[in-house]
């Protein structure tokens, strides 16, 4: 399913999947990331959120950064719309 994920701003794809927590094949909590915009896509409790900026809650998101330090840091201090 995450193959045909494209991103929402500029319709690259595929997308960089780094996967933070998995059951079996199910992703759990991932991050999606478009290589093309350097945005990245937060993947929560299995839904991939796939959101514009103007959507987007920054709050949530630099939440979700903080709780995964491990991510790369092209994601964590550098990704867009917002990083650490
Ligand atoms: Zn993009």
């Amino acid at each position: 399913m995450l193959d045909i994920l494209a991103c929402p701003i500029d319709k690259y794809y595929p997308l960089d999947l780094f996967e933070l927590a998995s059951k079996g094949d199910v992703v759990e909590q991932g991050v999606l990331y478009c290589n093309r915009c350097m945005r990245f896509y937060p993947i929560i409790d299995e839904i991939p959120v796939l959101l514009p900026d103007e959507l987007r809650e920054k709050q949530k998101d630099i939440e979700f950064l903080q709780k995964w330090q491990q991510l790369p840091e092209k994601v964590i201090k550098q990704g867009k719309p917002w990083h650490l």
